[in-house]
């Protein structure tokens, strides 16, 4: 099935088949989901999840060893 509804990102709607995704019960279009940190596109690769946001594997780990937790859950590599 196809993920609808408005970007959690840009807030515009998501439409077409492939052009969206699903992460943290939230809907992205593809191009819109990306590392809050450093922007690469996660679509496929492996990511985590802190606060609703989400990040590249890199950035999660310099993140949390920042804050000296690990306290975000690993995403599914949708
Ligand atoms: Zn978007
Ligand atoms: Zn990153």
């Amino acid at each position: 099935s196809n993920p609808s509804g408005r970007c959690a990102r840009c807030g515009e709607n998501v439409v077409g088949d492939g052009t969206g995704c699903v992460a943290m019960d939230q809907v992205f279009h593809v191009p819109c989901f990306t590392c809050t940190t450093c922007h690469a596109r996660l679509r496929g690769q492996p990511f985590y999840a802190m606060e609703r946001r989400a990040y590249c594997e890199a950035c999660y780990v310099v993140s949390a060893g920042r804050r000296g937790s690990l306290p975000g859950e690993r995403g599914l590599g949708i």
